[in-house]
Formats: structure tokens, sequence, C-alpha cells
């Protein structure tokens, strides 16, 4: 049976002390929800703006037990948080999202084989937990993306293969510990979708983000995303039936890969607010936090409409020092996590700007595109993995969508230059 909701003045618990955890409690706090941080670590970004903080370890139980005394329901602001932690307190407290989502979302084995059972589509994968088994691995995908099984994150514990590193290297360079071999996925896009969902089943899915990553962590996103309308639609289909298939109460964010042939492909699954969604904060209508925050609570799911075309940067390391230019910047809104030293690649703040719908630039349209003789309804493309067939929205067009003498053409051009065949730069570049 659902529970009741909870109501104004009751206590969010939250697991984690990051940047993440701060704006869930900014949310709360509008709300007025108190929230109470359990984390590790002292003077972190979400206790600064939260009623309360137990810092103490994750296996403390008495630690733990007071904590679940003093909120009304648990959320996370990151996936690992070590079982035997979410145990008890699930004993003690409602617990969301649930065991089965952070079980699966904690593991990539785990959780591409759960994306396997549910016919979604991947990267190709195998388990790797053995210099041998890397080998076999090897042999059947080619040099490929060698990933920790467990606790990566921002690109850390991946290891991209090259034939110069033996098995052994390779295994031995991430720790020995169990991995995954992932095939390189030749993605134009990268994208994500983040639905929110309640204990009794209701959910809401947002617009689609479009994200872009440097060395593996994500340095900008932007709303609207530029794919097809079926792969928006696939990705946002996709978001709403793992949320079911985990029985997931709070938010999952879904990270896809969008390839040449216009298909999606899951990259991996959060379920928690996600970076790739802070532009919904300065949408207009109510972010990702709040979605969060009502949810877990069972209240009513808000209504998620842009106002606007939005653009997110993360501010990374020394780019913090740009927050005064930043403030001076007309239309940007700044946000700062209050972290200490800008250490390299560590997240600061984000920056969003928003803009009057339609007016966000294509961006990225240079000698790469080019337009085809009697085909006024699609352009090439020229993306990291060769040349493809994309529509006016300048997003990847499904196969059955491109004139077969057009397909015919695109694989040839990946050697050579399409100019040959006679074709022009588009006009609107
Ligand atoms: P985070 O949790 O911060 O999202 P992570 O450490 O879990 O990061 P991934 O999402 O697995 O890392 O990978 C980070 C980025 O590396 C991806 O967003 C993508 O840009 C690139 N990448 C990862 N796997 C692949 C793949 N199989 N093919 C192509 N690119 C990939
Ligand atoms: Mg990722």
């Amino acid at each position: 049976m659902t529970p009741p909701p909870l109501e104004p003045g009751c206590t969010l618990g939250v697991l984690g002390g990051g940047q993440l955890g701060r704006m869930v409690a900014l949310a709360a706090a509008r709300l007025g929800v108190h929230v109470h941080v359990f984390a590790p670590e002292g003077d972190c970004p979400a206790a600064e703006v939260a009623r309360r903080h137990t810092r103490a370890s994750w296996d403390d139980p008495h630690a733990l037990d007071t904590f679940a005394a003093t909120v009304d329901v648990v959320t996370c602001e990151f996936e690992n948080v070590p079982a035997g932690a979410l145990e008890r307190l699930a004993a003690r407290v409602p617990v969301r999202p649930g065991a089965r989502a952070f079980a699966i979302a904690q593991d990539r084995i785990a959780e591409k084989s759960f994306l396997r059972e549910r016919g979604v589509p991947t990267a190709p994968w195998r388990p790797v937990r053995s210099a041998d088994e890397l080998g076999a691995a090897r042999a059947a995908l080619g040099e490929g993306i060698l990933k920790t099984a467990r606790l990566g994150y921002d690109g850390k514990g991946q290891l991209r293969l090259h034939p110069s590193l033996s098995d052994a290297e390779a295994f031995a360079a991430l720790g020995g510990v169990p991995c995954v071999l992932e095939g390189v996925v030749p993605f134009v896009r990268e994208l994500s979708a983040l639905v929110a969902r309640r204990a009794d089943g209701a959910s809401l899915v947002f617009p689609v983000s479009e994200n872009a990553h440097r060395e593996g962590v994500l340095v900008r996103a932007r709303h609207p995303a530029r794919a097809h309308a079926a792969a928006l639609a696939a990705a946002a289909g996709i978001a709403r039936a793992l949320a079911i298939g985990l029985d997931l109460v709070g938010l999952l964010c879904v990270e896809l890969f969008l390839g040449p042939d216009g298909r999606v492909y899951v990259n991996e699954l959060a379920p928690r607010p996600h970076n790739s969604f802070h532009w919904s904060i300065d949408g207009g209508a109510a972010c990702q936090f709040e979605a969060l925050v009502r949810a877990v609570l069972g209240w009513p799911l808000p209504a998620v409409v842009p106002v606007g075309d939005l653009t997110l940067e993360n501010l990374l390391g020394d780019e913090v020092h740009a927050w005064s230019e930043a403030l001076a910047t007309p239309g940007a809104r700044l946000h700062l996590y209050g972290k200490g030293a800008p250490r390299p690649g560590r997240k600061m703040g984000h920056l969003t700007h928003l803009l009057p719908a339609g007016s966000l630039p294509r961006g990225g349209l240079g000698e790469d595109l080019l337009s085809v003789p009697g085909e006024p309804g699609l352009h090439l493309r020229r993306g990291d993995a060769g040349w493809y067939a994309a529509g006016p929205d300048d997003a990847p067009l499904p196969a059955d969508a491109v004139p077969a003498r057009v397909r015919a053409l695109i694989p040839g051009l990946d050697a050579g230059d399409p100019r040959a065949a006679g074709w022009e730069p588009d006009p609107r570049r």
C-alpha cells in the first residue's frame, strides 16, 4: 500500500554531502521541509545549507540509527552508499530509491545485465574479473574502454585500451577489481533522460538534455537536445520503463548515446539528481531537485515546461575564478557550491543561461555540414564516427528516413571527402 504523503515541516534525510545534496536541501527548504544530511566528511556543501548534519562513517550503527530516528524519509545524492548502511536505514525508515535501484546502479555488471534483460540497447560489453577474461573480451569486442564495475565517477576508474597494453597490465592498472569491457560507441551526441516517480507510480519525464563531456567529465549541457523526435521519445520511454523496472521512488537519470543510426544506447543509470539537469533550476518551472523532494514525500509532481532554451556550463577547477565575469554577463545565472580549494576537474559550480525559446544557436555547424542535391529535407554532418544524415533539426535521422541513394553513399563517405561526390557546403552554415 502506498504510504500517505508527508506534510510540510517533515524532515528529509539525505545521504551524501556534495553539491547535489546541497541543491536538494535548498529546494526542500523552499517547500518548508527540513533536511538532515548524513555524510562522513565535515564542512561539506550540503551540510552548509541543511538543518542538521550527522558526520559519521557509513559503518557506524549508532549514528545510522540516531539519524533514522530523526528523519521521516531518506533519499540519496550519490548511489555508492554501502549496502550495509542502506539495509540498516531501510529497516527503520523508508529509503527512496529502494535497495534494488542502489544495487543495480552501484555495479556496472548488474546494471548492464539488467539492461540486457529488459532489451535496452547498450554498448557491447563483457564482464571482466581476471586478466584472462579481459583477453577473451578484447578478442570479442576489440580495444574498448575498461571500467571498474564499482565506484567509478567523472570518468575515474576507466581505461581506454590500446594494443601496447597487455591484458595483465590493463587489469592491474584498475586495481585488479571486477570490471566491464565496453566497446566504444561511435556516438554523435550524448543525451540524458530524467524521470521522477512517486511510490504510487505517478511519474514525470523531463525534456531530454544534450550533454558534452571532456575526459569523462560533463562540461556542458543544453535544452533542447538536438535529436530526432523518435530518439527523444525513445530516450524518455526507456527512462520511464527503467524507473518502473527498478520500482524506483525518486529520480532516475539515464545517460544515453545517440548513434549515427539515430538510435539511442544506454550508457549508465543514476538513481539521483544528475549534473546534466542543473539547467532545470533556472528553466522557469520546477527543477529536478524539487521534483525529487516532491516524489519522495508523495506530493503532486510538478509540470516541467522550460520557458526557454537553456545552456549549462560546469565550472571545473580554476574555471571558478571566472565567477565575477559570469555575474557581469547578462542572462547568466551563477551557482557556486561553497567548496574550498579548486583542484583540477573538481566541480566548483555551474553557470546557466536562459534564452528565449528557439534562440539557442544550433552550434557546431561548420565545414562538416553538407547539403545533398535533390534532398532538401536532410543534410550530411560529420561526427567522430564519420558522416551521417541529419534532418532539419540537425539530429541524426533514423535509417528508414534516409533515402536509399543517400544511405548507399554514406558508408563510403567515411573514407574520403564527400565533396568529391559533388555535394556542396550547406548554405545555412
Ligand atoms: P559519471 O558517473 O560522472 O557520469 P562515469 O565515471 O560513470 O561518469 P561514464 O558515464 O561511464 O563514466 O563515462 C564517462 C564518459 O566517457 C561518457 O559520458 C562518454 O563521453 C565516454 N564514454 C564512456 N563509455 C563510452 C563508450 N562505451 N563509448 C563511447 N564513449 C564512452
Ligand atoms: Mg556517466
